[in-house]
């Protein structure tokens, strides 16, 4: 696969155009064209010496992935966008709006390792890593909004990519589409620093959450880099036997005493709290024991427990827990003084909800 330049930061831009005897300045107007204004044609950009436009389309193309299915869901709030990558394979992003607020929930890998049983993604296996320059290319591709683009151009189209004519920029990103985003680190940590560079997408870092399985030296890693994102822990069950039994690979590999250990060390160096994310199903995690247990588990904790009624997916049986006992949870958590949202069911009927996600090819 060849490289692209939205898998470049701003200053590796500069160091490159440097190495091809280009001046440091011409990467800002560069980046400019593509993370603030999102296009792709290089060549438009006013000022460039002779060559350069050319040079970066050879060596560093702007690959953005293609949009090959957008479908809305009946609640009006949500879409579902199915994008090829360069190689053909094929991922799912989602753009969702609440109150005026654009969030784009974002895959890092095609499949996933992590095997959970009642995930679509985890349902399907491991396929490969996403590259810095997908995970930026979702964002983009779905994301940036007409009123960015006009605030800066003619309105000309040639070079736009389809989306934009109807997208309003994501302000928010979460990973949480398909993958384990600590399971592809530098990658994933890469993408996070070019979406909140000021000079382009501009995204606050604090809006960009990532949610991980509970993969143990991830976590130490963000707090030893002190990475200024927002951290969510998917943790469905508060023992040890409960995570083996949802969650096989993840929970054998990192025990939840180890897990709540490195929670701590992460919320301490960074002065923040947590996102908890449990997944409510119904006869499974859901009876006020089970939340007596997390509000015990979580009582050492800098937490926020987002709790997710279970979506439908093919390879699992279970139900989702109904709104009364999701709310008798909650209040057994506050309780502990714990404070928690039900996470709205935003997209159900085009399989955009959390853990639906499993493009095929
Ligand atoms: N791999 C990461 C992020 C992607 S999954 C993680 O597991 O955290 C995003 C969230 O969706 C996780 O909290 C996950 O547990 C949850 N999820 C997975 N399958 C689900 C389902 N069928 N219904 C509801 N939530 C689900
Ligand atoms: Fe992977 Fe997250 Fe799905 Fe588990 S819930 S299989 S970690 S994407």
């Amino acid at each position: 696969m060849s490289e692209s330049l939205l898998g470049l930061s701003r200053l590796a831009l500069a160091q490159r155009l440097e190495s091809w005897g280009y001046k440091t300045v011409h990467a800002k107007p560069i980046w400019q064209h593509i993370h603030r204004d999102g296009r792709s044609d290089v060549a438009a950009i006013p000022g460039l010496p002779a060559g350069l436009a050319h040079r970066v389309q050879e060596e560093l193309p702007v690959v953005w992935p293609t949009i090959a299915l957008e479908t809305r869901s009946s609640d009006g709030f949500t879409r579902k966008f199915l994008l090829t990558l360069a190689d053909g394979r094929q991922v799912e992003t989602v753009l969702m709006r609440y109150d005026g607020r654009v969030t784009a929930c974002v895959s890092t890998q095609a499949g996933c390792a992590m095997g959970c049983i009642f995930c679509a993604t985890g349902q399907m296996g491991f396929a490969r890593h996403l590259s810095t320059a997908e995970i930026v290319g979702q964002v983009l591709a779905v994301s940036i909004g007409d009123h960015e683009r006009t605030k800066h151009h003619a309105p000309s189209t040639e070079h736009q990519h389809p989306a934009q004519s109807t997208q309003h920029p994501a302000r928010n990103v979460v990973l949480m589409g398909m993958g384990e985003p600590l399971h592809n680190y530098a990658a994933v940590m890469a993408a996070t620093e070019i979406l909140a560079d000021t000079a382009g997408f501009g995204l606050s870092p604090r809006r960009i959450t990532l949610s991980t399985v509970g993969v143990v030296p991830g976590i130490r890693r963000l707090a030893a880099e002190r990475r200024p994102i927002s951290l969510a822990v998917s943790l469905h069950a508060a023992t040890q036997a409960g995570r083996l039994a949802l969650l096989p690979p993840a929970a054998k590999a990192w025990p939840l005493d180890e897990l709540m250990d490195a929670c701590c060390e992460y919320s301490a160096a960074l002065d923040r709290h947590i996102f908890f994310e449990w997944t409510l199903i119904a006869g499974e995690n859901d009876r006020p024991d089970d939340a007596h247990a997390l509000g015990r588990l979580l009582s050492t904790q800098r937490a926020h427990v987002n709790l997710i009624p279970l979506n439908p997916t093919d390879g699992y049986a279970g139900a989702p827990t109904a709104p009364k006992a999701a709310r008798v949870f909650q209040d057994v958590l506050t309780t502990y003084g714990i404070p928690s949202t039900v996470r709205q069911r935003r997209g159900i009927d085009i399989a955009s909800g959390c853990g639906q996600l499993a493009a095929r090819s």
